[in-house]
């Protein structure tokens, strides 16, 4: 069981220092699933910004459950989320799928997301406690989360203190009306067992725009440090994650009634 204080981890952005933990303000990272051009990217970053996110995210390498489903336009994708970056001086998450583009990855991001699906990768999760840049967790899809802290572990071990654990829903033998099951009971549980700051994705855990809003509001009722949301101007052209994507007007009014609840920026 946890021992202490809740750690903090402190992420330089151009806009300034954010800092994730219990005694700060709910961090929001937003953004599309896949990096798709410079224009839908860099205007999805105004929007977030304006709307009052502190992180841009989207994916340059994906992680497709089919070979033949767009697989993301990788290192000209990081271009574009720098120039994202430049435009709005959000701080940046992307996904690492692979240790070989770990520099190129480590060039633009903030925070280095390691996808579901690689949270049982102890070596790429070596490779990520062996450099500097904070590294974003998610739950695998079926990892307990003894497993999910171990993975966090080898990160830790590794060197990196800069650690946040994100729930982005587990699967579930009812598929029919949301993609996963947003396991919510994991705020208090990982309270008692860790100090490491905890992220909600609202987005992946329910796989359907509708359904965001509300397990978002739930999230920040039940105590998360931060939220990931995804948003794309077009969702209904949007190459990965279309269905469970907020328009920018949507998740303007989502942050809106977020600050309600708790102090968001
Ligand atoms: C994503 O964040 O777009 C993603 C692929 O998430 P996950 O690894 O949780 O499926
Ligand atoms: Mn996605």
């Amino acid at each position: 069981f946890r021992h202490g204080e809740a750690s903090e981890v402190v992420v330089p952005t151009p806009n300034g220092d954010v800092y994730f933990g219990e005694r700060h303000p709910i961090v929001v990272v937003a953004g599309p699933c896949s990096v798709e051009n410079e224009a839908m990217i860099v205007e999805t970053a105004k929007r977030v910004k304006a709307a009052g996110a502190q992180f841009l995210r989207g994916g340059a390498y994906k992680p497709r459950t089919s070979p033949y489903a767009f697989q993301g336009y990788g290192e000209s994708a990081l271009d574009l989320l720098a120039a994202a970056r430049e435009a709005t001086g959000l701080g940046i998450v992307t996904e690492l799928m692979d240790a070989a583009d770990l520099s190129a990855v480590a060039k633009i991001a903030d925070i280095i997301q390691i996808g579901a699906r690689n949270m049982h990768n102890f070596s790429l999760l070596k490779k990520v406690g062996a450099q500097d840049k904070p590294v974003l967790l998610k739950r695998g899809m079926s990892a307990t989360i003894d497993e999910w802290l171990m993975a966090a572990e080898y990160i830790l071990a590794s060197g990196n203190p800069n650690v946040i654990l994100c729930e982005r829903g587990i699967r579930t033998f009812d598929g029919k009306y949301a993609r996963n099951t947003l396991d919510l009971s994991v705020l208090p549980v990982l309270r008692s067992l860790t100090h490491l700051p905890i992220m909600i994705d609202p987005s992946h855990g329910t796989g359907r725009s509708e359904y965001v809003p509300s397990m978002a509001m739930a999230a920040i009722a039940a105590g998360t440090d931060s939220l990931m949301i995804e948003v794309h101007p077009n969702p209904a052209k949007a190459l990965s994650d279309g269905p469970q994507s907020l328009t920018p007007d949507k998740f303007d009014r989502l942050v809106q009634d977020m600050s309600v609840l708790g102090k968001v920026v």
